[in-house]
């Protein structure tokens, strides 16, 4: 039987586009995570807002799939496509490389990142290792590579975005490598902010659930283990806390990089945009 709930499907109209004079053809954003869910949207978002877009993953059939959606939808500007594995230095290094030879690099979304569930003493450290490198290392050196072609031109001439989570903010239990990812990766933005000097700006975005084949895949194997509806897993054990009791589409996700990259955000600098449907502070 299918899922009751399935990874939402982006359409062209529920894109965010803006006017901004940056958001052109030789300008170049790069997106890691670029297969799938946010980082998919991400790039979809981001090149029909006229930018040119080095999409990246370690899944290249993901890859083909995200070029595929972008014709179907007839979105405007170019996808260039660059299958690499984060936790490879010399990858991460070709990334910009590739980012270079196609314009001026100015955006960085660093959105790339999974799962693993286990109680800390039971935690496999190479897969610590792992998260830690694809959510914490390599967005630090692609930023690394990307500042030298940032710094120096129109101001302000860069800007790296840094997918979050509620988890950036407090923990859940069993999910330690994630949760230190995620906190790491708050203090790599406000780094780089600090360092930026006001030409390179940076920003995270933290969401609670967002319906991507992650988290679909998920409610529908809890909905089994505890005997209840897929839609009683979203209310009442993923989204309890909140008070929105939707997941949130990859799209919305994506449109809040595109307002964070934009100028109208100008003045977002080292900040997390939390937009958690009022699950953290909230009681
Ligand atoms: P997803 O699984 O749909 O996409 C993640 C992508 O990262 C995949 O395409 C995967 O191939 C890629 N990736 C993993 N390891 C890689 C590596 N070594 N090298 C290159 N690429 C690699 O997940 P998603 O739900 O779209 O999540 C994207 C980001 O958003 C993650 O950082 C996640 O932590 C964050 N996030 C997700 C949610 C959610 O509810 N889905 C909520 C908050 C934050």
């Amino acid at each position: 039987m299918a899922n009751e709930i399935q990874p939402a499907e982006l359409d062209r109209e529920s894109i965010l586009t803006l006017e901004d004079p940056r958001f052109s053809s030789d300008r170049v954003a790069i997106v890691t995570g670029a297969g799938s869910g946010i980082g998919r949207a991400t790039a979809l978002a981001l090149v029909h807002n006229g930018l040119t877009v080095v999409a990246t993953d370690v899944d290249g059939e993901g890859l083909e799939e995200t070029e595929e959606r972008k014709e179907e939808l007839g979105l405007r500007g170019e996808i260039e496509t660059v299958e690499a594995d984060l936790t490879d230095d010399a990858d991460v290094a070709a990334i910009v490389e590739a980012a270079a030879g196609l314009g001026e690099v100015t955006y960085l979304a660093n959105i790339a990142g999974f799962q693993h569930v286990a109680p800390l003493e039971e935690f496999p450290v190479e897969t610590y290792d792992a998260m830690q490198r694809v959510m914490v290392r390599a967005p630090m050196l692609l930023a690394k590579h990307c500042l030298p072609h940032m710094r120096g031109g129109e101001e302000p001439a860069g800007v790296v975005a840094n997918m979050c989570s509620i988890h950036g903010h407090y923990v859940t239990r069993d999910k330690v490598g994630y949760n230190t990812a995620k906190f790491a990766l708050r203090g790599l933005t406000q780094s780089i902010a600090a360092e930026g000097e006001g030409d390179v700006r940076s920003f995270s975005l933290s969401t609670s659930y967002v319906k991507t084949p992650l988290v679909v895949n998920q409610i529908a194997d809890t909905a089994q283990q505890r005997d209840i509806s897929e839609r009683e897993v979203v209310e009442k054990v993923m989204l309890e806390e909140a008070r929105t009791k939707e997941l949130m589409d990859p799209i919305e996700a994506a449109n809040a990089f595109v307002f964070g990259f934009s100028e109208h955000a100008r003045f977002l600098n080292g900040a997390d945009l939390l937009f958690d449907g009022g699950y953290t502070l909230t009681y």
